[in-house]
């Protein structure tokens, strides 16, 4: 059981990437360090609905 997620910048809010988890073993929120085209840096993107 694998659920598409959207993973936001938290610095623009833009919308980044897409990627997907296992809802059964990953319940908590994902944060990941991902490269952010719009702040041209790493910054954390979180998942959003
Ligand atoms: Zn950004």
């Amino acid at each position: 059981m694998r659920n598409i997620i959207t993973l936001a910048c938290t610095e623009c809010k833009r919308r980044n990437y897409n990627t997907t988890k296992n809802k059964r073993t990953m319940q908590d929120r994902l944060e990941m360090k991902k490269y952010c085209k719009f702040c041209k840096a790493h910054t954390l993107h979180k998942e959003t609905k």
